[in-house]
């Protein structure tokens, strides 16, 4: 299966204008590679605008997404964007515990698990984040950090629960940085979140990303990867011809 591609505009760009005429390139892209499944996150701000573009290009293979959601359904919680608002804007994903939402607002791993049941009561599709924070370089792998993201974060879920879902890889020291993590690195860790999710009965439902540093260079090594089901891309997404190289490379994936 081709690999699926997530793009999180984070806190870009300033306009509507600008956020309108970027997300016009996803969807000349979409129609290019209909092949390929895309997943734009734009800031909250955006989201009502590009709904409506989308609806009206047609595409069937660019979703909307959302950077994060409210711990809780509704309430007087001040600035907080709960998961049904998010789903009647027309978003079907949303990321959870990107690592610079953690340390912005210093979420504990029983927070993220709090957000990821509202996500699922709310009917979006949840892309969990987690990445080995204490590490500096790529030898150093915190497993035991790894396995407590992954298993407090998916603690109490409905038991029925067989729905789709995403785990993103994304080591601290790559997002942002130009530096990748390598792939022996990359299908290890892949591997290993496979067996923590095995032993919660989750791991067919649920498939693995890798984010840090992908674009139209380094995805020509990324590509090859066998663990992994898509990427999540940061940097690259506000560059047209950066993420149409990424689609291109994937769509070319044997
Ligand atoms: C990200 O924001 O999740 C990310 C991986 O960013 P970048 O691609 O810029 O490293």
């Amino acid at each position: 299966m081709l690999k699926k591609l997530f793009f999180n505009w984070k806190m870009n760009p300033a306009s509507p204008s600008e956020a309108s005429s970027l997300f016009t390139e996803f969807i000349s892209l979409a129609q290019f590679q209909p092949q390929i499944s895309l997943v734009v996150l734009p800031p909250y701000v955006y989201l009502s605008e590009l709904n409506q573009q989308l609806q009206t290009s047609g595409v069937t293979n660019l979703k909307l997404g959302a950077q994060d959601l409210a711990r809780y359904s509704a309430g007087a919680y001040t600035g907080q964007i709960s998961g049904q608002m998010l789903k009647n804007m027309g978003c079907q994903y949303v990321l959870i515990g990107h690592s610079e939402t953690r340390e912005a607002y210093q979420l504990s791993h029983e927070q993220i698990n709090q957000k990821l049941l509202q996500s699922l009561e709310s009917g979006l599709v949840p892309i969990l984040c987690v990445g080995h924070q204490s590490d500096k370089t790529i030898t150093e792998i915190n497993y035991p950090e790894l396995s407590e993201q992954v298993t407090t974060a998916l603690q109490n879920l409905p038991t029925e629960w067989q729905t789709e879902f995403y785990l993103a890889y994304e080591p601290v020291w790559a997002i942002g940085t130009g530096k990748t993590a390598t792939n022996p690195i990359i299908e290890e860790v892949g591997q290993f979140l496979k067996q923590e999710l095995a032993k919660l009965g989750l791991a067919k439902q649920v498939g693995i990303l890798y984010g840090g540093s992908v674009d139209d260079v380094s995805i020509q090594e990324l590509v090859k990867l066998q663990q992994i089901d898509g990427f999540l891309i940061g940097g690259a997404s506000l560059k047209p011809e950066k993420f149409k190289t990424i689609a291109q490379v994937v769509a070319n994936q044997v």
